[in-house]
């Protein structure tokens, strides 16, 4: 019979990866929790209009990639494809607007989106996010930003750079679309083919060709930042400020694009130079001020990021957690194994670590066992009792099975 394996792009976290990611975990709830932030954990399915409505119909995420299925009862439920519509969510299911303003949530959950899987690219992926609901200060967004920034940072990052970028409202994006594609069909026969394929669908793209000529045309093309009214331009100008003072380095990159239709005004991406092109973003967010209303709440702002599990650690210069010694080895002879058995379970009680023999080893294989564990102390049950060896020095002591635990403890 044909060997039943995991579905293509996703992954087993085995623990050596577990405690890589409970290092990671640690160092982001350390860096969140100093700044105020809560964590939250939504359901892992959600309504499938939730991400229609807020991701946005067109993109990618919602036509190709959702993993969207019927129940029992007949509706439609989604994995989450990612976190912010249901933070959202959560906030207004849950009067969160009645605290003190932002609300200031983070979360470490998986994420699911029906992607074409490579290094770096996943079906099922683990997303570290913050979320401040609430507020439409910059300083919301600047804050936002740095704690991204001090995460990669503390995590050892690598070639790590942050691109700024503003989209404005979403009616000042509507009328700049128009303009841009307006200019791209009147310099039709000077761009790619790949470029004029999809000038309704996306023509912001046109800036990312390779293309010379087309690079020439988008060189004079009408920028969006040129566009906006005086309101966006100041907040854009304060979030900069805000994070010069805070000494944050980052480049204005105004034609950076991401694949989710809430974005209102700032946008950003830490980007790693350590990591493929393709999937060189460790993580990035924007504001969301339109998200609230698209589902069926008050008018509410909010500012948020999410960054890709995965790609941190890939990105990560930090060495993985060794794991720490163990307190005790009990090994024995097969006639004294329940003795053995009962030591193991008092030192495990009492706080410590041990480990027993639990594959019927030979003495000399269960010693082997014992020094690759780096146990502290060896405890050998036998005929005249037991004999127990501390490996950090000092002679065997022959002790009888019951003061075992005495001679060992005060010592670990
Ligand atoms: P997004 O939610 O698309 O803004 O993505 C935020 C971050 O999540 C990205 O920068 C990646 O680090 C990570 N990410 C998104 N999609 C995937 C995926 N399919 N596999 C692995 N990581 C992902």
């Amino acid at each position: 019979m044909k060997r039943i394996q995991a579905p293509r792009g996703t992954y087993d976290v085995l623990p050596h990866l577990a405690d890589e990611r409970a290092a990671l975990e640690r160092t982001a709830a350390q860096i969140l929790g100093r700044a105020g932030y809560g964590r939250i954990e939504t359901p892992v399915f959600e309504a499938t209009h939730l991400f229609a409505r807020t991701v946005g119909e067109a993109t990618d995420v919602v036509q190709k990639e959702m993993y969207t299925f019927a129940d029992g009862s007949g509706d439609s439920l989604t994995l989450r494809p990612e976190g912010t519509a249901p933070v959202v969510r959560a906030y207004l299911e849950h009067g969160m607007h009645k605290e003190p303003q932002p609300v200031k949530l983070w979360y470490l959950s998986s994420f699911f989106r029906y992607e074409r899987p490579q290094a770096g690219r996943f079906r099922q992926f683990w997303q570290i996010g913050a979320e401040a609901i609430g507020s439409a200060d910059p300083a919301v967004d600047a804050e936002l930003i740095l704690l991204l920034g001090e995460l990669l940072e503390a995590i050892g990052a690598s070639k790590v750079r942050l691109v700024l970028a503003t989209l404005g409202q979403p009616e000042s994006r509507a009328a700049y679309r128009e303009e841009l594609i307006a200019y791209l069909r009147k310099h039709e026969d000077q761009l790619a083919p790949e470029v004029v394929a999809r000038i309704d669908l996306n023509p912001l793209r046109a800036f990312d060709a390779k293309h010379e000529a087309t690079q020439r045309v988008m060189a004079d093309a009408p920028r969006l930042i040129d566009r906006l009214p005086q309101e966006d331009l100041d907040h854009f100008a304060e979030v900069q400020d805000l994070l010069r003072a805070a000494d944050l380095a980052y480049t204005v990159d105004t034609t950076l694009v991401r694949g989710l239709d809430y974005y209102t005004r700032t946008l950003f991406e830490f980007q790693s130079d350590a990591l493929e092109a393709a999937q060189n973003t460790l993580g990035g967010g924007g504001r969301y001020d339109g998200l609230a209303e698209a589902i069926g709440g008050p008018p509410t702002p909010g500012m948020g990021w999410a960054a890709g599990v995965e790609r941190m650690l890939m990105a990560s210069t930090q060495s993985p957690p060794t794991e720490p010694p163990v307190d005790i080895y009990v090994a024995y002879e097969p006639a004294h194994k329940a003795a053995a058995f009962r030591l193991a379970a008092d030192v495990r009680r009492t706080g410590g670590s041990a480990r027993l023999e639990l594959a019927g080893r030979s003495l000399k294989g269960q010693l082997k066992q014992a020094s690759r564990s780096r146990a502290r102390y060896v405890a050998i049950f036998g005929d005249e009792g037991v004999q127990l060896r501390d490996r950090e020095g000092g002679e065997d002591k022959l002790v009888a099975p019951e003061t075992v635990m005495h001679h060992i403890r005060g010592r670990l």
